[in-house]
């Protein structure tokens, strides 16, 4: 279709808009949306300047196009999708639709607002007011708690009594950048969204291939030949990535849907089957035994590239639900015990023929065959022959030139089992040879539009930028750290990337650090005790039992957002002051005026500080296929607002003012923070902080190239790749996975800006687009990729190639590890060079195993004796609902189209507030008959934790289904409703939910819980 500049605005204002009301909203009537209309229809684009950015809502990244007016106020006059875009050609969905509404039609906050204890309200105040204050208010409670060394004498140089939550809503270099100032303060508890939302993908995915990422992109989606949507609901939740699933379909792939809900993914799939939530691993060790007993594995890439072969060591042994060397006490595993078997080299010793039975493939087939599909059928409720169906056509891509891709999100990972859930489909994955492959991997579907960088950029207690982990009290010096941290591998085939970890680890320091050499560096970070949990539930827990007296909460709302969010609620009441950063007002800068609270009660002072928007400000984020994508700029701040990177290095720059002034203890990190390489001019710098997560040489350095010429590269020039990274000081990296993403020192070197849709015949054969932006590592587009060919270097699937090799170089991908084909082992993260189907790494065991809920409808289960999770992260004091009469459906959460994470956005925002204007509960018809509910009726939802009321949506989407023999109900909520905004809107899912977590990652169970519902 030939679009003049003017007619496609309107097109896309026009479609943006139709899908706004494909909503299930209840009583909505598109007033606003026709006034948009009108309003886009009287724009001229010559009025305006164009600019490109990325939506600030899920990582599906759109592209956008930002019109903003040259004259009168300068505000942005039209957001539209892209057309030049290759995710979203153009398109948006709703909530993508409204981001211009967003920025210059919500009630933002555009004042420094100032609560103070037991206020009533809200007080405007000046930023210079603010800043200077809470810079006092937190020198004051770090000087009180500070300490260097611990009660051993050991150096830790941490503050514990301040905390700090977000954001996945921050750019790469916001987040860069605040993990530097908050470690340098020496805060140990940060968290942000990934911990809730996908923390349990993390050290899944690492565990089996070596990177805990979506393993392939958006585009790749239309090479596979079945794709099996579970754990998520891409149709409504990442709906542009649909298009690519779309095509799938189109050019003759099998789509399949497994979700406890029929959703408007089902309504598009050739198979949908139903399972009770939390039943997953159930589900999926099903499939694995249907393999195994039907020899449908890809055998020639099982021996090859997967641990299969491997032969397991005499320590380990499972019985009856529970795996060897569990210490009841400890409530955890000795995970030596399920160490491989080594040769006298130390290298895994193997058994190609499979047939060993200590090789991991009969462990494996011993322990899923009592995955029978009946005992399957009877845990998940999935009737037989659908269960049997989808086996059948996803099993189906175990032969060479066939793939097939998985797409999931929340209804995997927020469990207790979270981490084991996406494990078990690793497993498969690698079973039938579908890692590396076009229309391959194991998709994590990201929710936020930067949850991924913000996770790269470790704002999380427990690593430091890259995935390095956080040193401990047993890591006196640098040397200790590395030599813990760093493996070793005797097999010449591997080349067991960390290795590399001391230039990484050294150049991260230097980042930070740059006047300090990296020991000393390393000695200014703040040091974990061995084992210490900082994570999401355990911080709300400290604070509810008092231990922080203030806490950042940046663009975050755990008020709404957290599991037991009533706990939640309760814990920030405890704090004496809170910094809230974001653009409205919501539940949490908000607690202390909530349903049932006294604001006079409440001592805490309420710091709200108004951010810019996403188009607002310059920046990269990261999309969930790990495209790092630049935004630039449109409108400046509205009103008093500011950029996010300027509010942080203002209040640092207050602090070390402060610091300078009066002193205090252990003040050389603060000071000594690399801020000059975040800042330009004075203020802070995308571009700057940018080039810095990227990385420099610190001084004149000359290498050998392989010929034996020199070259020399000179103090202040770019690295150009990781590979280069030293460990002696001489390079800075804020970020190895990011070096080669800013080559040179000016922005034409910033290779996330690039929009270029320029690729060979072959990589357009499978939509590579490798000059759009630039993607971690390395610019890979495939994570993998060697494994799509076979030692000899031939493509398994030559219709769809990833990797081709001429006799001397590889081409089409960028290939993982170098040299010839068949010189190395394919998955090069791995210590051992394979595809992990057995792990010893996983706190709660080598193999997924089917546990119930912590809050279940049944007292016991078929596989074993054991009910649930034995590792379980659980809090004193908390009860669960297990068999119990008073709650006897099960409840799963979930978010709607129109709606954004906790809606603290999205509810403030009228297009999308006609769209989905109100709590409702989802339930069947059987259910609804027996409980006397009509649709529409006002009912309670209720929990051990709390009661909330909601708008029943009697559906046929819920059905009944039959479990251990007996009928049982499902129901569902959507999570992003709160009691601020929009007005009788209802209030959060999460009073209902449990506060319990994945042992691995103490990500929450918010997926099942047990529930009643009854007529208000
Ligand atoms: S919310 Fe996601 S799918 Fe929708 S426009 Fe934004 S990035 Fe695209």
């Amino acid at each position: 279709m030939n679009l003049s500049r003017r007619g496609f605005l309107k097109l896309s204002a026009a479609a943006a808009l139709t899908t706004a009301f494909g909503g299930l909203g209840l009583a909505a009537k598109p007033q606003t949306a026709k006034a948009a209309i009108d309003r886009i229809s009287q724009l001229k684009p010559e009025w305006s300047r164009e600019t490109t950015s990325v939506c600030c809502f899920c990582a599906v990244g759109c592209g956008l196009i930002v019109n903003t007016a040259l004259s009168g106020a300068k505000r942005a006059l039209n957001v539209e999708g892209d057309p030049e875009h290759p995710t979203n050609e153009g398109a948006l969905c709703p909530k993508g639709g409204s981001i211009w509404q967003l920025a210059e039609s919500t009630p933002r906050q555009q004042k420094v607002m100032y609560r103070k204890p037991g206020g009533t309200r809200f007080e405007p105040k000046t930023w210079e007011w603010a800043l200077n204050e809470i810079a006092k208010r937190v020198k004051r409670d770090r000087d009180a708690a500070f300490e260097v060394k611990n009660a051993k004498g050991q150096l830790v140089n941490r503050c514990e009594n301040i905390a700090h939550v977000g954001s996945a809503a921050l750019d790469n270099e916001e987040c860069w950048a605040l993990q530097a100032f908050m470690r340098s303060l020496g805060l140990t508890y940060i968290e942000h969204q990934a911990r809730i939302c996908h923390s349990s993908t993390v050290p899944a995915l690492a565990e089996s291939f070596g990177r805990g990422c979506m393993t392939n992109h958006w585009l790749d989606l239309k090479n596979s030949d079945v794709i099996l949507m579970m754990g998520s609901n891409p149709a409504e939740n990442h709906p542009i990535s649909f298009k690519h699933v779309t095509r799938c379909k189109v050019a003759g792939g099998t789509l399949i849907h497994v979700d406890p809900r029929f959703s408007r993914t089902s309504a598009k799939v050739d198979i949908y089957a139903p399972l009770r939530s939390g039943t997953d691993i159930a589900f999926l060790g099903g499939m694995i035994n249907y393999i195994l007993e039907n020899d449908l594995a890809f055998k020639e890439y099982v021996v090859n590239y997967t641990n299969a072969s491997f032969l397991v060591g005499p320590g380990y042994d499972f019985k009856d639900g529970m795996f060897s060397g569990f210490d009841p006490a400890k409530r955890s595993y000795d995970r030596s015990k399920w160490a491989f078997a080594l040769d006298a080299k130390g290298v895994p010793q193997r058994d190609n023929t499979l047939t060993n039975p200590r090789s991991v493939y009969q462990l494996l087939k011993k322990h899923y065959s009592r995955y029978t599909a009946k005992n399957v059928s009877d845990t998940t409720g999935t009737p037989l022959d659908k269960l049997l169906e989808v086996y059948k056509v996803y099993s189906s891509t175990g032969k060479p030139d066939k793939s097939g891709t998985v797409m999931y999100a929340m209804g995997w990972t927020q469990h207790t089992v979270g981490v084991q859930n996406i494990r078990a489909m690793a497993m498969v994955q690698l079973l039938l040879g579908n890692i590396g492959v076009a229309g391959g991997g194991v998709n994590a579907l990201r929710g936020e539009s930067n949850v991924q960088g913000a996770t790269d950029h470790a704002l999380l207690y427990n690593s430091l930028p890259g995935y390095l982990s956080v040193p401990t009290t047993t890591d006196a010096t640098l040397a200790d750290y590395l030599k813990r941290t760093t493996p070793v591998s005797h097999d010449p085939m591997s080349m067991n990337w960390w290795k590399n970890r001391p230039k990484y680890v050294a150049s991260f320091l230097k980042a930070m650090y740059p006047q300090a050499e990296p020991g000393q560096a390393y000695d200014m970070l703040p040091k974990l005790e061995p084992g210490q949990d900082g994570s999401w539930l355990v911080l709300f827990d400290e604070m509810f039992k008092g231990r922080f007296k203030g806490c950042f909460v940046w663009g975050m709302n755990p008020a709404v957002g957290s599991a037991n969010a009533g706990k939640t609620r309760q814990a920030l009441a405890k704090l004496d002051w809170m910094v809230a950063v974001n653009l409205f007002d919501n539940e949490s800068s908000s607690f202390w005026r909530g349903p049932g609270v006294d604001p006079a009660k409440v001592k805490t002072e309420v710091f709200l500080l108004p951010c810019a928007t996403s188009i607002e400000k310059e920046g990269s984020v990261t999309n969930s296929g790990r495209w790092m994508q630049w935004r630039v700029p449109g409108p400046q701040p509205l009103g008093e607002s500011r950029p996010d990177g300027e509010i942080m290095h203002q209040l640092a720059q207050k602090l070390q003012e402060l610091y300078k002034k009066e002193g205090g203890p252990f003040p050389d990190a603060l000071l000594g923070l690399n801020w000059a390489g975040m800042t330009e001019k004075g203020g802070y710098s995308a571009q700057a902080t940018a080039r810095l997560i990227n990385g420099a040489y610190t001084r004149d350095v000359t290498v050998k190239n392989p010929d034996g010429t020199e070259k020399t590269f000179k103090a202040g020039e770019q690295v150009q790749s990781f590979a280069a990274l030293r460990d002696d000081g001489s390079t800075t990296s804020g970020n190895w996975i990011y070096c080669g993403s800013y080559v040179k020192s000016d922005p034409s070197g910033n290779l996330g800006m690039r929009h270029n849709r320029s690729q060979t015949p072959e990589q357009a054969k499978i939509a590579l687009f490798p000059n759009w932006t630039w993607a971690w590592p390395v610019n890979r587009r495939i994570m993998y990729n060697r494994a799509s060919v076979d030692p000899t270097g031939k493509a398994y699937a030559p219709q769809k190639p990833v990797l081709a090799w001429d006799g001397k170089a590889w081409s089409i991908d960028v290939v993982d590890g170098g040299g010839a084909p068949g010189s190395v082992h394919p998955f090069i993260m791995n210590t051992h060079g394979l595809g992990q189907i057995y792990t010893p790494g996983l706190v709660d065991g080598p193999f997924p195993e089917h546990y119930e809920p912590m809050d279940c409808p049944v007292a016991s289960q078929v596989f074993s004796s054991v009910l649930n999770t034995p590792t379980v992260l659980k809090f004193a004091g908390e009860d669960h609902s297990q068999a119990d009469p008073r709650f006897p459906l099960v409840c799963t959460t979930y978010r709607v189209t129109e709606h954004w994470q906790t809606g603290a956005m999205t509810r403030r925002m009228a297009w999308l507030v006609e769209a989905e204007p109100q709590m409702f509960c989802e339930l069947s018809e059987e259910l609804a008959a027996e409980k006397g509910i009509k649709n529409g009726d006002k009912i309670w939802v209720e929990s051990i934790r709390g009661k909330l009321w909601a708008i029943a949506m009697v559906t046929k989407r819920f059905k009944p289904m039959t479990v251990q023999g007996k009928t049982m109900h499902q129901v569902g909520l959507p999570w992003q409703y709160g009691w601020n905004a929009p007005q009788n809107g209802g209030d959060a899912a999460n009073l209902l939910s449990p506060s319990v977590g994945d042992p691995n990652t103490g990500i929450p169970e918010t997926k099942a819980f047990m529930v009643n519902v009854s007529k208000a």
